[in-house]
């Protein structure tokens, strides 16, 4: 937290706008507004998973239809699909970002549409704040008018040729988790330059309320909205989000230094101009001779240090089995390789010797 959180949630307490609307939900619209800039329009809900069902549903991905998926992602990504009675097709990543590989993507609409169904929506996802191809995977959706959906749930404070991730598709969604960049203890928004549909996020995620006196509905709704006490917190981040965007970049940075002398530890990292990574988490993958991620990562659990692989592919998992897969072997290996190391904002300088000393101790290398 930064020291604005609680003046703002003392507000919601002090004016009792406890509730899921308010000044609070509107003021934190507002500043990702114009954070964001581009003409972006902003609903804030309860959750990014909330906010990729609502994508999804205004987007009219509906039961039977497919909607293409990156396969290395956190599970929230797909299982909106599920919701809605629809089923992912996984694409494989591409190495440079990780993220969704164009070509295998366009390989999977040609094929889907030649079995009979053209794709419903596309979801590219920004894992670890890294900027997908964003610009290639935009030119072949419309080469094919598929509508994309932006998971920048990772990826707030990030931008690909200097415009905000998440601000490229038909709609973007953001995350405001406890382990997010920002956060609001839970939390999502669904950004859009489309007036339109972040005026249905909001009026179908507050129960879709027809005007009327009573209680009228012509829609079926949900609950999804933000509460005024969390979007508090929210305005509260706002105001240290570049800073937070400093601080995980510094993580980075750090770390990339101290292991520039071993041989064998590649990090994801920004793969030309253009590209420009909050860095949310620092990943790397693991190629050092006779020694593996595993290895790597019990060394580390064992000296009291906390870090995880990446995400396992969906296409790997048994929830996803039935699936239809476009791709290789890359997010498979990956997956198989890849750490993500310690990368919170409040690090200190001495936790980061300490991580990066026992990285070195582990692999069996002087410091750097
Ligand atoms: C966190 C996350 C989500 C889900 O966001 P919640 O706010 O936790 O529902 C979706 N996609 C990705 C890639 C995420 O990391």
């Amino acid at each position: 937290m930064g020291e604005k959180e609680i003046v703002y949630v003392q507000e919601a307490f002090a004016s009792n706008w406890i509730a899921p609307l308010g000044p609070n939900v509107n003021g934190f619209e507002h500043d990702l507004e114009a954070y964001l800039g581009n003409n972006v329009h902003v609903a804030a809900l309860s959750s990014g998973t909330a906010a990729l069902h609502m994508a999804l549903i205004i987007l009219g991905v509906k039961a039977g239809d497919e909607v293409i998926c990156q396969s290395m992602t956190f599970a929230a990504s797909a299982n909106p699909i599920v919701y809605q009675g629809a089923t992912p097709v996984f694409v494989d990543s591409e190495e440079s970002t990780w993220n969704m590989s164009p070509e295998f993507m366009e390989l999977a609409i040609k094929d889907r549409i030649q079995k009979g169904k053209k794709p419903k929506a596309i979801i590219v996802v920004h894992l670890y704040g890294m900027p997908a191809r964003i610009d290639e995977i935009m030119a072949i959706a419309h080469k094919y008018e598929i509508p994309v959906v932006e998971d920048a749930a990772e990826a707030l404070g990030s931008t690909f040729n200097g415009k905000p991730v998440g601000t490229f598709g038909d709609i973007g969604i953001l995350s405001f988790n406890g382990n997010k960049i920002i956060t609001t203890s839970g939390g999502g928004a669904l950004i859009s330059k489309n007036p339109e549909f972040v005026h249905k996020a909001r009026f179908l995620g507050s129960q879709a309320l027809d005007p009327a006196p009573h209680y009228q509905h012509s829609q079926i709704g949900y609950n999804y909205r933000m509460s005024n006490v969390c979007a508090g917190i929210g305005r509260g981040q706002m105001e240290v989000l570049p800073l937070r965007v400093q601080q995980r970049r510094n993580n980075y940075q750090f770390y990339k230094k101290a292991f520039a002398g071993i041989e064998g530890i590649e990090f994801l990292e920004e793969p030309g101009k253009g590209y420009f990574s909050n860095h949310w988490l620092t990943a790397i993958l693991v190629k050092v001779p006779n020694f593996t991620r595993e290895d790597l990562r019990l060394c580390l659990t064992g000296n009291n240090i906390d870090c995880r692989p990446l995400w396992k592919p969906m296409h790997l998992q048994s929830v996803f089995a039935d699936a239809p897969y476009y791709g290789s072997d890359i997010s498979e290996r990956l997956f198989e390789i890849g750490l993500c190391l310690p990368s919170g904002s409040n690090l200190t300088e001495a936790d980061l010797e300490r991580i990066t000393t026992t990285v070195c101790d582990c692999v069996g290398v002087p410091v750097s």
